[in-house]
């Protein structure tokens, strides 16, 4: 018989609660009746996304700005919540053009980051670990090989980032294997979207690089127009295929995988995350122009260096063992993702 815990008065430790995935997950571990302690430094997040997060739940939760480089304030939250019983791990830099300009920042955040939050939940008996991983670690994939399974090997990173991804897996591995820690790596695909309310969603920095962010931006006005990096890939039109996962979908397959933690003796499980369908540049923009009503100006431009051809998850492992599957539609992401945008351009202008 599986042993039995009482879910609704387990306290979660969530690192960059503030970002995009994390703020998600955080309204979705409460909404499953968990009580959460977030943490962020704020250097891609805002504070007002705590404010917000609050609102949509309508439940309070601590949150402590903390710098995961930073030991001993990781420890002293650990110090302060002595009742955390799991860890879901998403702070990290994620640019991939940014790890190639700036590697030593990606491996100290994101490896180092990591080793100082093992370090401290060991230290204080937290058995727990979610860990934000990404589909990168497949690399380029040849089309026989797809859907992806968590089987398909694990390849030479091509960015600094991927590869902080990877090592971020092999040294959790290499912990689950030496202690009592258990750890979970959800590989996530391509999430994308934003929360119904509008009050929480994507904040890129600046350009964004990511696809959704600059179509909404291009949408909006704030860009003059979306090139889409390549139309003479070996696809159904050209472009590039990806999987792309509404984010309150993913957010939701943390709380399985916390579930899955607590009922399970395996030390250290991977999943994929994603909807199993892969999607074009072009149908995207398709798609877009659909749910929103505006047309997109666009341009081809040349193939971005580093990108795969095409990827999207096989998800059976999750629908198996989690008991979870992506249940919106890509449709649904892209509008929701859009009221995002709009809501942004409303708060700019009510500042103005
Ligand atoms: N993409 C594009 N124009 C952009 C940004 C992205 O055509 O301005 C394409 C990119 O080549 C890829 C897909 O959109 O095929 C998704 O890119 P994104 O950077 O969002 O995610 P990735 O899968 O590369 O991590």
């Amino acid at each position: 018989m599986q042993p039995v815990f009482n879910l609704r008065n387990m306290k979660i430790l969530v690192t960059g609660g503030a970002g995009f995935i994390g703020s998600h997950t955080v309204v979705e571990l409460q909404q499953a009746g968990y009580d959460v302690v977030a943490i962020d430094n704020f250097e891609n997040s805002s504070p007002q996304v705590v404010d917000n997060i609050k609102k949509i739940s309508g439940k309070p939760f601590d949150f402590i700005k903390v710098d995961i480089r930073e030991k001993h304030a990781l420890n002293d939250v650990f110090v302060t919540h002595p009742d955390i019983k799991a860890v879901i791990h998403f702070a990290a830099y994620k640019a991939v053009g940014e790890s190639v300009e700036k590697p030593l920042a990606y491996y100290e955040n994101n490896v180092g980051g990591t080793l100082n939050l093992v370090e401290a939940m060991q230290a204080h008996g937290v058995q727990n670990l979610v860990f934000s991983s990404s589909c990168t670690v497949y690399g380029d994939v040849k089309a026989d090989a797809l859907p992806i399974t968590e089987n398909s090997p694990i390849v030479k990173a091509n960015s600094p980032y991927g590869n902080t991804k990877k090592i971020g897996e092999e040294l959790l591995f290499d912990v689950a294997k030496s202690s009592t820690t258990k750890i979970v790596a959800l590989r996530y695909f391509n999430p994308i979207g934003a929360h119904d309310s509008a009050l929480i969603g994507e904040l890129p920095n600046g350009v964004p690089n990511n696809l959704i962010p600059f179509v909404t931006q291009t949408a909006i006005g704030m860009r003059e127009k979306l090139t889409i990096f390549g139309n003479d890939y070996p696809t159904r039109d050209g472009s590039c295929i990806r999987d792309y996962i509404h984010v309150v979908d993913l957010a939701k397959a943390h709380v399985k995988a916390i579930e899955f933690l607590n009922t399970h003796t395996d030390q250290y499980a991977v999943f994929n995350i994603g909807t199993g369908n892969g999607n074009t540049v072009l149908e995207v923009v398709a798609a877009f122009e659909k749910v929103s009503g505006k047309k997109l100006n666009y341009a081809f431009g040349p193939r971005r260096e580093g990108d795969v051809v095409q990827i999207f998850a096989s998800c059976d492992k999750a629908a198996n063992i989690l008991g979870w599957k992506a249940e919106r539609t890509l449709d649904n992401a892209l509008e929701t993702a859009w009221k995002w945008e709009l809501h942004l351009q409303a708060l700019k202008g009510a500042n103005q």
